[in-house]
């Protein structure tokens, strides 16, 4: 409802473009041509995910935009290129049904943005995500976590809202950087007896950019923000580039 409001809003009244901020409506042409899709496969803490952009320059400004900046008019691109992220990733799959499944958004942020940022762009696609996942606990909020860190944070912070035996799915969130957030729902979906049978992001986060975690804007920061939830993690560190 909100996110209508606002495209309806930026229908009338004239807008900056959320990737350079030039005057302009929504996404301006050149940065609309950054965000053209390239769907690439990367690897964190074993997954293997399909992106379809680099977290980086425009891409980063105008998700971050669409995220916290309540720029729901540049929706349009970045639908484009996690619908290509999703097709990449259910293209060498064996027929049959797999549903898509999105990590949920604390009620903290669904209340600041009034919309779920990946739903918003898969239902643009034609895709209505099934909400196998719920975030388990809410703490306090707790602020500048590395990579470790993060990992630990992540581990319990999910779980399947059911049984969920014989299912298949395909994980489907914004911004890949640890992979926490992913490797948690990951956790998540198996524990209950599914089964991951691809992921798809948005964007990743290059290893070599990993030294700014902090300013990513990863679904996990969402989960971050509802505190520690500490615990074992059962996963591996990735295999860091240096420079
Ligand atoms: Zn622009």
């Amino acid at each position: 409802m909100r996110g209508a409001l606002l495209d309806a809003v930026a229908l009338v009244l004239p807008v900056s473009c959320a990737g350079c901020g030039a005057p302009d409506r929504s996404v301006c042409l050149r940065c609309i041509h950054a965000l053209r899709p390239t769907p690439r496969l990367v690897r964190r803490l074993g997954l293997a995910a399909w992106a379809g952009l680099e977290y980086s320059g425009v891409v980063a400004s105008v998700i971050g935009a669409y995220k916290d900046g309540a720029r729901t008019d540049a929706a349009g691109p970045l639908a484009a290129a996690l619908g290509a992220a999703v097709a990449s990733a259910v293209a060498g799959l064996p027929a049959g049904s797999v549903a898509v499944c999105t990590v949920p958004s604390t009620r903290a942020a669904m209340r600041s943005r009034g919309y779920a940022p990946v739903d918003a762009l898969l239902s643009r696609c034609g895709i209505r995500p099934t909400h196998a996942l719920r975030l388990v606990r809410a703490h306090a909020d707790q602020a500048g976590l590395g990579a470790e860190a993060r990992r630990a944070n992540a581990e319990g912070a999910l779980e399947a809202r059911g049984n969920l035996a014989g299912r298949r799915f395909v994980l489907v969130d914004d911004v890949l950087t640890t992979g926490s957030t992913l490797a948690e729902a990951c956790r998540a979906v198996t524990a209950a007896g599914g089964s991951v049978e691809a992921v798809a992001v948005l964007a990743e986060t290059p290893l070599r950019r990993s030294g700014r975690l902090a300013g990513t804007r990863e679904t996990y920061s969402d989960i971050r923000g509802q505190g520690d939830y500490g615990g074992r993690t059962g996963v591996v560190d990735p295999p860091f580039r240096p420079g």
